[in-house]
């Protein structure tokens, strides 16, 4: 089974990066230049591409916005979406305008860095269940975690949490790891991507807020868990 990916982005010379990186990791890249050619294969999925599995889109197009891309995108599809920014302040953006992106990249990035996050979103959607229909009730037999990318938003035992915008990325971050350990140099990078002078004890406090949170819907267990000198990890659900 082919896997592609389609890239819009203007600039060759990325596009070609990110194209050698999938090539090199079994992928079919697919490249536009410009947001409505990306919009015109997402909806025909024409013979020139077989039906993309995600889509790396820049922000930064010529033609149009990738934010307003992705919004027309959203309406006739939910194909998994990584958004290229070049600048921090579109990051905000990006998670809180609640447009339906999967994950984000900050340029300069590194190519085998992006395909690694493709990876874990390809897995993600292969194994996610559908969500429920909006206006019905969430699932009675879902996992303590409900992660919904598109809405930026976690359900923990069915209740939504109420997040701050790192708090959101940070248990996002965990949940796509479970079981494994992440030093909060890992943490930083990952979550505060977008502002170099964070400290390691930010995460040490958000870290405590996530926890108060979780809290409050169940005393009964942590599930984030200190490994001492190492970092934190998620319980396995
Ligand atoms: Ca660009």
């Amino acid at each position: 089974m082919t896997r592609t990916i389609l890239i819009v982005e203007d600039e060759q010379a990325i596009a070609d990066s990110i194209a050698y990186a999938l090539r090199t990791d079994g992928f079919t890249p697919y490249h536009v230049m410009l947001g409505e050619q990306a919009l015109a294969v997402m909806r025909s999925s024409s013979d020139a591409c077989a039906a993309p599995q995600l889509v790396v889109l820049d922000i930064g197009l010529p033609d149009m916005n990738g934010l307003e891309a992705c919004r027309q995108l959203r309406q006739f599809s939910d194909v998994p979406v990584i958004f290229l920014t070049a600048r921090s302040d579109e990051i905000d953006r990006i998670v809180g305008l609640e447009i339906g992106a999967d994950d984000y990249v900050t340029k300069p990035f590194s190519p085998r860095e992006l395909v690694a996050r493709i990876r874990v979103i390809l897995r993600r959607a292969r194994v996610a269940p559908p969500l429920p229909e909006a206006g019905q009730p969430p699932r009675a037999d879902a996992a303590r975690f409900e992660l919904r990318t598109p809405e930026a938003r976690v359900l923990f035992h069915g209740q939504p949490l109420d997040l701050t915008r790192y708090e959101y990325l940070l248990l996002k971050t965990l949940l796509e790891h479970p079981g494994h350990v992440l030093s909060r140099a890992q943490l930083m990078e990952r979550v505060w991507s977008g502002a170099p002078d964070t400290l390691e004890r930010t995460v040490d406090a958000h870290v405590k807020s996530l926890r108060a949170k979780l809290r409050a819907v169940d005393a009964k267990v942590d599930p984030i868990q200190t490994h001492r000198g190492l970092g934190y990890s998620l319980a396995g659900a």
